[in-house]
């Protein structure tokens, strides 16, 4: 801790970098944790979404399950802990594979943030890419003449409605991406926090960290295949992990 803690003071170039593991403490399950949400169902590829309208039923019948839990989540003392960093003017990104919007929450601004599996709070048009609302969505699906028979279309162009999120299969983001090289390249210290580091290419985002001259940090309850490389390895709970670090 106390060098992790030397590190940070000597540098105003931290990438910050986080998967669900972070808001487990805010009540939303991660994907690969014992009872995680993998551990209960297999993910829908993208290409599977596209070719066939059962799938996209059944995608927005396990995404308005899991909304449940995402949409009464609040930041917790790990998202505050690295609100607080931020304000010290320390980091130069947030680079996160969460979709659940709670490092905007926290109070950092949108522009810090860079959501590589993009957001789940709203949905788009794959073709066009027309926001709607998801009290739309559900509001069709559960039309009493529809009763999720059929998937909704965009009223501009008849293309599928889909989560703003990034499926299995599914295109990176191009802009989020180009970004998150970039400051990954020039950072002094990449922190992961929550992260299995299992899901490329976003895990490879450390990689190159650590490559262009960045010291490593990954803080995780399990260890995961990036910690031979890294300069730290705190097995610990994020929460007040983050608190005694960052404040
Ligand atoms: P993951 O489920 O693969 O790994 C999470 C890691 O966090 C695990 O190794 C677990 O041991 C650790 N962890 C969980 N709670 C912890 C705690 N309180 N303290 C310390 N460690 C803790 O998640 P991932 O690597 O982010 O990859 C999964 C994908 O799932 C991502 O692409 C992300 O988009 C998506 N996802 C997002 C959310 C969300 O937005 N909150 C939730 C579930 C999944």
């Amino acid at each position: 801790m106390n060098d992790i803690k030397k590190w940070i003071a000597e540098t105003n170039k931290i990438v910050i970098f986080t998967g669900a593991g972070i808001s487990t403490e805010s009540g939303i399950p991660d994907f690969r944790s014992p009872g995680g949400i993998w551990t209960k169902m297999q993910p829908i590829m993208f290409q599977d979404f596209l070719s066939s309208e059962a799938s996209q039923i059944e995608s927005w019948k396990r995404k308005f399950v899991i909304d449940k839990d995402m949409k009464v989540a609040k930041p917790n003392i790990g998202h505050i802990a690295i609100s607080k960093l931020y304000s010290k003017n320390k980091i130069s990104y947030i680079l996160t594979q969460n979709i659940d919007n709670l490092h905007h929450d926290s109070g950092i601004p949108d522009n810090k943030i860079i959501e590589l599996h993009g957001n789940s709070t709203y949905a788009k048009c794959l073709n066009c890419n027309k926001r709607y609302e998801l009290s739309y969505i559900k509001e069709f699906l559960e039309k009493k003449d529809n009763n999720y028979s059929t998937a909704p279309k965009c009223i501009e162009c008849n293309g599928i409605i889909k989560s703003a999120t990034i499926s299995f299969g599914q295109p990176m983001p191009i802009k989020e991406m180009q970004i998150a090289e970039k400051s990954s390249i020039e950072c002094d210290l990449f922190i992961v926090i929550g992260s299995s580091l299992k899901v490329y290419p976003a895990a490879g985002l450390p990689i190159l960290a650590k490559k262009n001259g960045a010291k490593l940090i990954i803080i995780n309850r399990e260890t995961t295949e990036l910690d031979s490389i890294s300069d730290r390895v705190l097995n610990k709970e994020i929460g007040v992990t983050l608190d005694k670090l960052f404040y």
